[in-house]
């Protein structure tokens, strides 16, 4: 199941409130408010997905 990467919550795509498109991933969000967070930063929530093994570094 694809993760909010907002609130780090699991969404049913089914079940979504909305969708985004970023590049060529589509992120899932449990609200509109998650939404609205993720447009306005879509890079810091993007990077917090992708990075999990080099924060540690
Ligand atoms: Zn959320």
């Amino acid at each position: 199941m694809p993760i909010d990467p907002v609130c780090k919550m699991q969404v049913d795509i089914l079940d979504a409130a909305a969708s985004h498109d970023y590049h060529a991933e589509t992120v899932y969000f449990c609200s509109l408010d998650c939404k609205k967070q993720f447009e306005a930063d879509p890079d810091k929530y993007m990077r917090g997905m992708s990075d999990e093994e080099k924060i540690a570094s």
